[in-house]
């Protein structure tokens, strides 16, 4: 049995899915005002309904990865 393989890695133990990188900044999204935020809204959600979004940028390739907070 790999016990590796039952859990569910965490977007801090997940490496870059382009080029494998380990390193990250860990951020939050910001529009043109510092107060600013980017949200994640389902489809039929209401307004006013999201989650803010929290971002990851690698420090080899430089994509940015957005995830919800917990
Ligand atoms: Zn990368």
């Amino acid at each position: 049995m790999n016990n590796l393989a039952q859990k569910n890695p965490t977007p801090e133990e997940t490496p870059c899915p382009i080029c494998g990188s380990e390193k990250f900044i860990w951020g939050r999204t910001v529009g043109e005002s510092v107060s600013q935020w980017l949200y994640f809204r389902a489809d039929g959600a209401g307004w006013g309904e999201g989650e803010k979004l929290r971002t990851r940028k690698c420090l080899d390739c430089r994509n940015v990865q957005l995830f919800t907070y917990d």
